[in-house]
Protein backbone atom coordinates (compact mmCIF):
# COMPACT_ATOMS: atom_id res chain seq x y z
CA UNK A 1 0.00 0.00 0.00
CA UNK A 2 1.12 2.99 -0.93
CA UNK A 3 1.68 6.03 1.45
CA UNK A 4 -1.25 7.68 0.19
CA UNK A 5 -3.34 4.98 0.33
CA UNK A 6 -2.35 4.90 3.65
CA UNK A 7 -2.97 8.53 4.85
CA UNK A 8 -5.85 7.97 2.57
CA UNK A 9 -7.08 4.73 4.83
CA UNK A 10 -6.57 6.83 7.88
CA UNK A 11 -8.65 9.63 6.58
CA UNK A 12 -11.87 7.29 6.46
CA UNK A 13 -11.12 5.71 9.87
CA UNK A 14 -11.37 8.88 11.41
CA UNK A 15 -14.03 10.07 10.01
CA UNK A 16 -15.45 6.60 10.94
CA UNK A 17 -14.60 7.02 14.22
CA UNK A 18 -15.84 10.66 14.38
CA UNK A 19 -19.25 9.71 13.28
CA UNK A 20 -19.04 6.25 15.43
CA UNK A 21 -18.87 9.07 18.43
CA UNK A 22 -21.21 11.17 16.86
CA UNK A 23 -23.79 8.47 16.97
CA UNK A 24 -22.95 7.27 20.21
CA UNK A 25 -23.51 11.08 21.81
CA UNK A 26 -26.89 10.61 19.76
CA UNK A 27 -27.92 7.42 21.41
CA UNK A 28 -27.12 8.84 24.83
CA UNK A 29 -29.55 11.86 24.54
CA UNK A 30 -31.88 9.24 23.56
CA UNK A 31 -31.53 7.66 26.85
CA UNK A 32 -31.09 10.51 28.91
CA UNK A 33 -34.69 11.61 27.02
CA UNK A 34 -35.93 8.88 28.31
CA UNK A 35 -35.25 9.23 31.79
CA UNK A 36 -36.78 12.52 31.79
CA UNK A 37 -40.01 10.93 30.15
CA UNK A 38 -39.68 8.08 33.25
CA UNK A 39 -39.40 11.06 35.91
CA UNK A 40 -41.83 12.87 34.13
CA UNK A 41 -44.54 9.64 34.48
CA UNK A 42 -43.94 9.14 38.09
CA UNK A 43 -44.48 12.43 39.03
CA UNK A 44 -47.77 12.19 37.05
CA UNK A 45 -48.89 9.40 38.90
CA UNK A 46 -48.49 10.56 41.81
CA UNK A 47 -50.29 13.69 41.24
CA UNK A 48 -53.77 11.84 39.48
CA UNK A 49 -53.71 9.43 42.99
CA UNK A 50 -53.51 12.56 45.06
CA UNK A 51 -56.13 14.61 42.91
CA UNK A 52 -58.58 11.70 43.20
CA UNK A 53 -57.62 11.37 47.14
CA UNK A 54 -58.56 15.17 47.76
CA UNK A 55 -61.97 14.64 45.61
CA UNK A 56 -62.71 11.30 47.88
CA UNK A 57 -62.18 9.05 45.04
CA UNK A 58 -59.01 7.87 45.51
CA UNK A 59 -59.63 4.51 43.02
CA UNK A 60 -60.29 6.79 40.19
CA UNK A 61 -56.87 7.22 39.61
CA UNK A 62 -56.35 3.64 38.94
CA UNK A 63 -56.78 3.72 35.23
CA UNK A 64 -54.68 6.50 34.94
CA UNK A 65 -51.81 5.21 37.34
CA UNK A 66 -51.86 2.09 35.44
CA UNK A 67 -51.38 3.26 31.93
CA UNK A 68 -48.52 5.48 33.23
CA UNK A 69 -47.03 2.85 34.91
CA UNK A 70 -47.32 0.90 31.41
CA UNK A 71 -45.58 3.76 29.60
CA UNK A 72 -42.36 4.03 32.14
CA UNK A 73 -42.17 0.19 31.98
CA UNK A 74 -42.17 0.80 27.64
CA UNK A 75 -39.55 3.38 28.33
CA UNK A 76 -37.01 1.28 30.60
CA UNK A 77 -37.21 -1.58 27.48
CA UNK A 78 -36.08 1.51 25.15
CA UNK A 79 -33.67 2.26 26.93
CA UNK A 80 -32.02 -1.16 27.44
CA UNK A 81 -32.14 -1.52 23.92
CA UNK A 82 -30.64 2.24 23.41
CA UNK A 83 -27.54 1.23 25.73
CA UNK A 84 -27.31 -2.44 24.09
CA UNK A 85 -26.92 0.03 20.61
CA UNK A 86 -23.96 1.69 22.48
CA UNK A 87 -21.78 -1.02 23.52
CA UNK A 88 -22.16 -2.50 19.84
CA UNK A 89 -21.05 0.77 18.65
CA UNK A 90 -17.96 1.38 21.16
CA UNK A 91 -15.75 -1.64 19.90
CA UNK A 92 -15.62 -0.32 16.29
CA UNK A 93 -12.57 2.02 16.05
CA UNK A 94 -9.59 0.54 13.85
CA UNK A 95 -5.91 1.25 14.45
CA UNK A 96 -4.87 3.21 11.56
CA UNK A 97 -1.33 1.56 11.90
CA UNK A 98 -1.89 -2.16 12.78
CA UNK A 99 -5.85 -2.08 11.64
CA UNK A 100 -6.51 -3.94 14.71
CA UNK A 101 -10.10 -2.85 16.45
CA UNK A 102 -9.86 -1.17 19.85
CA UNK A 103 -12.81 0.30 22.52
CA UNK A 104 -13.67 3.72 21.77
CA UNK A 105 -12.34 4.41 24.81
CA UNK A 106 -8.43 3.80 24.00
CA UNK A 107 -6.19 6.38 23.83
CA UNK A 108 -3.78 3.71 22.17
CA UNK A 109 -3.47 0.67 20.39
CA UNK A 110 -3.74 -2.76 22.15
CA UNK A 111 -0.84 -4.11 19.73
CA UNK A 112 1.60 -1.53 18.26
CA UNK A 113 0.86 1.38 20.63
CA UNK A 114 -0.13 4.02 17.89
CA UNK A 115 -1.64 6.67 19.47
CA UNK A 116 -5.62 7.34 18.29
CA UNK A 117 -6.53 10.99 17.14
CA UNK A 118 -8.04 12.79 20.37
CA UNK A 119 -11.93 13.23 18.91
CA UNK A 120 -12.18 9.38 18.58
CA UNK A 121 -11.78 8.85 22.35
CA UNK A 122 -15.14 8.68 24.98
CA UNK A 123 -14.97 8.75 28.31
CA UNK A 124 -14.18 5.15 29.85
CA UNK A 125 -17.22 3.34 30.36
CA UNK A 126 -18.35 0.53 33.19
CA UNK A 127 -17.08 -2.71 31.82
CA UNK A 128 -19.14 -5.70 32.87
CA UNK A 129 -18.05 -8.92 34.35
CA UNK A 130 -14.44 -9.03 32.28
CA UNK A 131 -11.30 -9.97 33.58
CA UNK A 132 -9.13 -7.25 33.64
CA UNK A 133 -5.24 -6.67 33.35
CA UNK A 134 -4.13 -3.06 35.31
CA UNK A 135 -1.35 -0.78 33.48
CA UNK A 136 1.45 -0.91 35.94
CA UNK A 137 2.31 2.70 34.85
CA UNK A 138 -1.63 4.81 34.87
CA UNK A 139 -3.56 1.79 36.59
CA UNK A 140 -6.00 1.84 33.95
CA UNK A 141 -7.76 -1.91 33.12
CA UNK A 142 -6.82 -3.52 30.26
CA UNK A 143 -8.42 -6.16 28.31
CA UNK A 144 -6.98 -9.61 29.52
CA UNK A 145 -5.20 -10.62 25.95
CA UNK A 146 -4.23 -6.18 25.55
CA UNK A 147 0.13 -6.53 24.52
CA UNK A 148 -0.19 -2.19 25.02
CA UNK A 149 -2.04 -0.05 27.88
CA UNK A 150 -4.97 1.59 26.05
CA UNK A 151 -4.97 4.48 28.15
CA UNK A 152 -0.95 5.53 27.93
CA UNK A 153 0.46 3.36 25.41
CA UNK A 154 3.02 1.55 27.80
CA UNK A 155 3.82 -2.47 27.31
CA UNK A 156 2.10 -4.36 29.73
CA UNK A 157 3.73 -6.26 32.53
CA UNK A 158 2.29 -9.64 31.37
CA UNK A 159 3.90 -9.32 27.89
CA UNK A 160 7.36 -8.32 29.67
ZN1 LIG B 1 -2.15 -0.74 16.19
ZN1 LIG C 1 -1.20 2.71 31.25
Amino acid sequence: MSIFDKMKQGAAEAAKAAQQTMETARLKSQVALRQRDISRYKKEIGEAVFTAYMKDNITGSHDKAFQLCQQIVAAEGQITQLEGQIRRLKALKACSACGREADHQAHFCRDCGAAFPEESVLPPLQLEGQVHVLCGRCKAENPLDARRCTRCGSELASWQ
